[in-house]
């Protein structure tokens, strides 16, 4: 029988966590989904294994996204499940919906999302949707209930603040040398909140995932 204990296990082996989880009764979901489960890196363990990975190693295109895909394909495979993907569909599902019903992650002040546990580190690498209804657990409560907000006033030159996000002001700072700390650690607007400080996000990650987005 499938459960959210079985299905965090296999997720585990991954390197991959269950972020969140959504029932067909709380937003649309794809025809044969009851409930869809939202699947993000777990922690500071993902980018060890998925620097040993083939995708890695290959130096072909987009090897984060091809090897979700090998993995979250076999998981959904064991898990007779169907698998989904916040890239290469148009047009694209609906993670950021999804995530928002999820009871486990909120908008944050600067509308990025926020997660119980990885903070603003937050991304996700794929979602697995079952026939079945399974069981979740009650939502929680968002952190930026009570937070001093340091987030809003973490960029350097405000690209990104509760205002909106100016995103050539954010590149133009990364092609100057005071952006280099942005681009070897990752953004410090993400970096700033304190529950993306409990996360443990090992910095190699996000200076991956910056160099694709400042190319
Ligand atoms: S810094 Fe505080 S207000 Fe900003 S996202 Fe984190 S918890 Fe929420
Ligand atoms: S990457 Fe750096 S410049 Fe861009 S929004 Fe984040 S803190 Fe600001």
């Amino acid at each position: 029988m499938t459960t959210l204990d079985r299905i965090t296990g296999l997720a585990e082996a991954h390197s991959l966590s269950v972020a969140g989880g959504v029932q067909k009764a709380d937003a649309p979901l794809p025809d044969g989904i009851e409930t869809l489960i939202l699947l993000s890196p777990d922690g500071p363990a993902f980018w060890d294994h998925f620097q040993h990975s083939p995708e890695y190693c290959d130096g072909l295109p987009d090897p984060m996204d091809r090897w979700s895909v090998r993995v979250i394909d076999q998981l959904a495979q064991d898990l007779s499940a169907q698998p989904l993907y916040p890239f290469g569909t148009t047009p694209p599902h609906p993670f950021y919906r999804w995530a928002l019903v999820s009871g486990r992650v909120w908008a944050s002040p600067v509308q990025w999302l926020l997660h119980d546990t990885a903070g603003l580190w937050l991304s996700f690498r794929g979602a697995l949707g079952f026939a079945t209804r399974l069981d979740l657990p009650e939502a929680g409560k968002s952190p930026c209930e009570g937070c001093a907000r340091p987030c809003v006033t973490a960029c350097p030159v405000g690209a990104l603040t509760d205002k909106g996000y100016d995103v050539p002001a954010c590149h133009a700072f990364l092609d100057t040398p005071d952006g280099a700390r942005c681009l070897s650690h990752g953004c410090a607007v993400r970096a700033a909140c304190p529950v993306s400080q409990t996360y443990g996000r090992t910095p190699a990650q996000s200076e991956f995932h910056m160099r694709h987005f400042h190319r």
